[in-house]
């Protein structure tokens, strides 16, 4: 007998795990069963008769048996050209007709009958496909051909189909499919090809190795060749090959029958095991003699066993004989194991052997009765696993050289972005400081220069004394102008620390920017650096920019101060000395410095600036916003920005007292104007403004305050509202301060407000009483009617006379003492101006005229 073996070792299809060849076992802790492709077996056994130690969990699946029938062959042609075949096929019924004699016969049902025309293809994919797909799936299986001598096994199971393709056999086929699902990174599939001749298992890929051992494994009793050379299949080509040289060392004896018959048992092994067994026919048939004897004997003996096995399990006998023959052991799994099996038998259709024909079908009609417990085996293949693991780890090494490359490359083009962008910020602050500086340089030489120049020409017109009185603010001060240019110089030399300290700043960050670009740049470490100096640096970018911002409102207010010195000293030089209004407004000449740092710096980012967290910025911008305010042609612009608002924002939210004065003085500035009064008014400002009244305590503050309401009250259109609004007793409170200035401001806001009045009482727009005495401010205008400062005392003469004008408010005045300071205006007054109009007012009152003859003044 000759037996040829292959295995494959891989995980079932689907099943994703490694694959395992050598041992013929599958590992797959994921499997997932298909479903059966074979019709579920009623006949069931118990596992007491398997050839296997059965019991454990598996699926029941039956031997499937096919029967195949040869055409006639030349030879039986002409011999039985007289006879009828001696079968029958009806392969739609599935069965097959033996004929016992011309008018008898029996009927056998099989799984599967082909006929004399079945194509190798079809019964590839009716006999053995489904045992291919599922030791794909991960189960054993075994492909077996079992009949007479020439009826067609090897030429069902082994043909290699070299000259023509459709004709193939099992074995390619099946070799086949199988490559086509392996993949061959983590799969590998190999082969064994042995022959069983007389009990004896030889190595076909290896002649010498004659006498191959069976292992069992005690535990599993799975069956094994260790000896056998098991070799690695990577295509059909080389399996191919791999059967021809098998074939060439099979041994052929000549029989009577079948010269060309093989005398052993085919079996290419594997989880998929693939038997050509040797004829089936009984001995004394094949004629042989002497050494073909014994030969025939030994290949009967484990045919012979093969059948006992069969009976045994076919009809659930306690003893199954697997141990009487080789071949019995070799298929214990296939038969009552764990294998999917599938059995074709193979007849010729001479009526000449019809004992043997009949003898084969009754073998098929017994496996048909074999159930096996269809099982995965678990069991770990370490060299396979090894094997996919280690295409893992090359698989992850090149991809993270991949990433490390990108990487690196990633971090160079970030590092160059870093140090282009510090060079440029670098570059630009020290443009822009450079510029600055010139700048500011220029700006305070001539500054010096021309004070000098004026100083000097003083000095020639005035004496020697060098002091003036300055009166230009309210308030005394005596100034001495060298004084004043010290301070300038002062300052400048302040100016000078700053921008030297900001200097210092850009060569630090230089330093820095140097050490980075020394630094070896890689790792996360070094990104993560850049990062941070980028931060620093936009924030000392910001810090720079708030710097400048303070020079040039420090700028603004020294060229400011310097306009108003070389103002006053014109004034000086001229013989005016005095102020012609004491309005807290200033400078609405001709375009200072101021306008040009309007221009230059933006207004848009002044008030931006005050919004800014560092309080010395929001002083310094809010002193430029008031400086902008005092000029009248920037006035509209201001407010069209959203200055007004900003400055109102700011009068209650700030707490710093200079910042509250300086708002409120570039109100009291916008307020000048018409337009920017009624905005003041629709935006809440008066209430804004009666509140710092009440609460602040600088004397300037309220004096700036006062200011603003004052001119408020010389708006027609804004009398009641302002009334309504707390206006009037706003400006009454402030009188407590008692500060002049802030007095000054309140005598001329009443003053305002009383002219107001009485336009609208002459226009007969108004009837009532003078809404400054509604709110009580007539004591306080009788108790200051002669105020000995002349500001204060014109303002309210002014006023006693416009609320004297209107009928309606003689009788309260009359009872607060106000006529006794009418009559006193009206001789008393130093203006002639005024002195004649308290005249003609207390004339032209009835009410007046009699209480004063009541009173006897005349
Ligand atoms: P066995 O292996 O059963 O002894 P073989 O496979 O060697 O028989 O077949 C004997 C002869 O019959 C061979 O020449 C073979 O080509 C031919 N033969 C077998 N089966 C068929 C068939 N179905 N169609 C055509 N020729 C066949
Ligand atoms: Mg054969």
């Amino acid at each position: 007998m000759a037996s040829s073996a292959a295995s494959r070792n891989g995980a079932p299809r689907g099943g994703g795990g490694a694959r395992s060849l050598a041992g013929g076992n599958l590992r797959s802790s994921s499997y997932k069963s298909r479903p059966s492709q074979l019709p579920g077996s009623t006949l069931r056994r118990s596992s007491t008769g398997s050839f296997a130690a059965a019991g454990d969990d598996g699926v029941p699946g039956r031997v499937r048996v096919a029967v195949r029938l040869r055409p006639r062959n030349a030879e039986e042609m002409v011999a039985d050209a007289d006879f009828a075949d001696c079968v029958e096929v009806q392969p739609e019924l599935k069965r097959l007709k033996l004929r016992k004699n011309n008018w008898d016969s029996d009927t056998y049902e099989f799984d599967e009958v082909l006929t004399e025309f079945a194509s190798q293809k079809r019964v590839y994919e009716v006999v053995a496909k489904p045992v291919v797909e599922s030791v794909l799936d991960g189960y054993n299986g075994t492909v077996m051909a079992y009949g007479q001598t020439g009826t067609g096994k090897t030429f069902t199971v082994g043909h290699l189909g070299d000259g023509d393709t459709a004709s193939r056999g099992i074995m390619v086929r099946a070799m086949e499919d199988i490559l086509a699902d392996v993949a061959p990174e983590t799969d590998s599939v190999s082969v064994s090809y042995l022959q069983l001749y007389m009990e004896a298992i030889q190595d076909l890929l290896d002649p010498t190795n004659d006498n191959i051992s069976i292992v069992e494994d005690p535990k599993t009793g799975d069956v094994s060749l260790p000896g056998a050379t098991l070799l690695e299949i990577r295509d059909q080509q080389s399996f191919v090959e791999l059967l021809s040289i098998g074939e060439a060392h099979r041994i052929a004896a000549n029989t009577k029958l079948n010269t060309e018959s093989s005398r052993s048992h085919a079996i290419l092994m594997s989880k998929l095991v693939l038997v050509d067994l040797a004829g089936s026919e009984r001995v004394h048939k094949s004629g042989s003699e002497g050494h073909m004897l014994e030969e025939a004997k030994s290949i009967n003996l484990s045919l012979s066993a093969l059948g006992k096995c069969i009976n045994a399990l076919a009809e659930n006998c306690a003893h199954v004989p697997v141990r009487d023959s080789k071949l019995t052991r070799l298929l214990k799994d296939s038969f009552g194991g764990t294998a999917r099996t599938s059995l074709i038998v193979t007849i010729g259709p001479s009526p000449r052997h019809r004992g043997e024909t009949a003898s084969t079908i009754q073998f098929g009609q017994r496996a048909m009765k074999v159930e096996n417990m269809l099982k995965i085996k678990e069991e770990f293949d370490y060299k396979s696993l090894s094997r996919k693991l280690e295409i893992q780890v090359d698989k992850l090494i090149a991809e993270n050289e991949r990433q490390q490359k990108a990487y690196e490359y990633e971090l160079e083009r970030m590092n160059q972005e870093a140090q282009n962008r510090i060079a440029e910020v670098e570059r630009n602050f020290a443009e822009a400081l450079e510029k600055e500086r010139l700048k500011c340089q220029m700006e305070y030489m001539e500054s010096v220069k021309k004070l000098e120049e004026k100083m000097l020409t003083n000095q020639r017109k005035h004496g020697s004394d060098g002091i003036i009185r300055n009166e230009c603010n309210g308030e005394d001060q005596v100034v001495s102008v060298s004084d004043e240019v010290a301070e300038v110089r002062k300052l400048l030399q302040n100016e000078t620390q700053r921008r030297k300290a900001s200097e210092e700043e850009v060569n630090k960050l230089n330093t820095r920017m140097g050490q980075l670009m020394q630094s070896e740049a890689g790792g996360d470490g070094e990104i993560l650096r850049i990062h941070q100096l980028l931060e620093v640096e936009t924030q000392k970018k910001k810090k720079l920019e708030e710097e400048v911002m303070i020079l040039k409102s420090q700028l603004l207010q020294l060229s400011y101060e310097a306009d108003q010195s070389r103002r006053y000293m014109e004034r000086v030089g001229s013989g005016n000395g005095l102020n012609g209004t004491d309005s807290p407004s200033v400078n609405n000449g001709e375009k200072a410095p101021v306008g040009t740092l309007f221009e230059q710096v933006g207004l848009h980012q002044i008030l931006s600036y005050l919004e800014s967290e560092d309080a010395n910025v929001q002083i310094h911008a809010v002193k430029v916003l008031a400086n902008l305010a005092a000029e009248e042609a920037n006035q509209e612009k201001i407010v069209e920005a959203g200055g007004l608002t900003s400055l109102l924002m700011l009068l209650r939210k700030f707490e710093d007292e200079t910042v509250r004065r300086v708002a409120a003085g570039a109100i009291a500035n916008l307020a000048m104007n018409e337009t920017n009064q009624e905005l003041i008014m629709t935006q809440g400002g008066i209430t804004l403004l009666t509140m710092t009244a009440a609460d602040a305590e600088d004397p300037q503050t309220l004096r700036m305050v006062a200011g603003a309401i004052a001119n408020l009250c010389g708006n027609d259109k804004l009398q009641m509202k302002l009334k309504s609004e707390g206006g009037i007793k706003a400006l009454l409170g402030m009188v407590r301060c008692g500060h002049a200035d802030v007095l000054s401001q309140v005598a001329r806001g009443i003053a305002n407000f009383a002219k107001c009045e009485s336009r609208a009482a002459t226009q007969g727009t108004k009837n009532g009483r003078s809404l400054l005495i509604d709110d009580g401010a007539l004591p306080w205008i009788v108790q200051n009617a002669n105020n000995e400062a002349a500001p204060i005392r014109r303002h309210i003469e002014l006023a006693l006379c416009h609320l004297a004008q209107h009928e309606v408010n003689a009788k309260e005045m009359i009872s607060g003492g106000a006529l006794w300071e009418l009559v006193r205006i009206s001789h008393d007054c130093s203006r002639e101006d005024i002195r004649s109009l308290a005249r003609r007012t207390l004339n032209s009152s009835p009410t007046f005229r009699s209480e004063m003859r009541r009173l006897r003044i005349d």
